[in-house]
């Protein structure tokens, strides 16, 4: 018999996906680790059963307990379907500028939702505070914290990195991917360069963000956005991203991300995010300036279904001018 122990033993070993298409045109090697092909459907089901999985080492979380997050999607989504198979409540704090579909598939999966007024991070009613203060607040409540909580990105260092390193036989030149918590760039990255200096690590940026300057120029200073991508761009550098191992970043911009994702969908028949787009962009922008012969690894973070009133919408598309071929 080949099985597997149940919902989070599904999470990790996702394949390591040749991009036909973007490695025929660049001459590099473009592969994608398939992490749309997690049971939760996204890149963060990791990260939400290292998050549970070191509250109940610590003895925080017991039997009936209640895990409290503020997330807008994935890590949320992850979290819901860990703690269901273990009897755990989960409630999430999201802001009121996410979605409907997104609250409504949390609370189909089981979540209490609780929306909230969308204000910034540095205020007290931002939705990761309140997350983090409703937890202190309830008995058995612990906080997942995916920001600043290094469980997220051991979760890579311990299962996404080593399988990337032993799915290419070690031979890779580069590694890029974009950034929400800093959790999937900086566990991968800390593995890959403890085995060998060589790969080139490159932080991919959607406009919007401060991450692009943070890497080039040491200060973490917003560049002008808006961008339609979700999960990814930060305004400041978490716990996890003060851990990674960059040596370069690359900024995509949004008319970029939606020719790629709409390219995979037509031509080589994948249905991505747009996240995903980002990562795609940003391998090819490395293959060229590295040249034909380099192996260049990326992340397909999500699958495209989470987003058709945005990114699959025509409507929405043509509103903000961007094009899909
Ligand atoms: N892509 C998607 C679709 C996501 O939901 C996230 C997580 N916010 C990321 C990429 C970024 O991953 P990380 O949080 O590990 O930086």
């Amino acid at each position: 018999m080949d099985t597997r122990p149940g919902f989070a033993g599904v999470i990790g070993n996702t394949p390591l996906i040749r991009m036909e298409t973007l490695s025929r045109e660049t001459g590099c090697e473009i592969l994608g680790k398939a992490e749309f092909m997690n049971p939760g459907g996204s890149v963060k089901d990791r990260a939400a059963a290292w998050i549970v999985r070191e509250h109940e080492r610590s003895g925080a979380l017991k039997a009936g307990g209640t895990v409290v997050e503020g997330t807008a999607g994935n890590t949320g989504i992850g979290l819901v379907h860990v703690c269901n198979a273990r009897g755990y409540r989960t409630v999430i704090y999201m802001p009121d500028n996410q979605s409907r579909e997104k609250v409504d598939l949390l609370r189909t999966l089981g979540a209490e939702v609780r929306v909230v007024k969308t204000v910034p991070y540095a205020d007290e009613m931002n939705y990761q505070k309140q997350a983090g203060r409703y937890a202190a607040s309830i008995p058995g409540g612990v906080w997942a914290n995916q920001f600043d909580n290094t469980a997220n990105a051991l979760s890579h260092y311990e299962s996404t990195g080593p399988e990337i390193w032993a799915q290419t036989n070690g031979k890779l030149d580069a590694f890029t991917c974009a950034v929400g918590t800093g959790g999937t760039i900086a566990g991968i990255s800390r593995y890959l360069k403890e085995q060998s200096p060589a790969p080139r690590v490159v932080l991919a940026d959607p406009h919007g963000s401060a991450l692009f300057n943070w890497v080039t120029t040491g200060e973490a200073k917003m560049t002008p956005g808006p961008s339609i991508t979700e999960g990814i761009g930060n305004s400041r550098v978490t716990q996890n991203l003060a851990g990674a191992l960059i040596d370069d970043a690359v900024q995509i911009p949004d008319p970029d991300m939606v020719r790629m994702v709409y390219r995979m969908l037509r031509e080589d028949g994948w249905f991505f995010g747009s996240s995903t787009g980002i990562n795609l962009c940003a391998a090819v922008k490395i293959a060229e300036q590295m040249g034909p012969g380099h192996t260049i690894v990326t992340i397909l973070c999500d699958g495209g279904h989470k987003y058709q009133s945005t990114l699959y919408n025509p409507d929405f598309l043509t509103k903000r001018n961007l094009a899909t071929g």
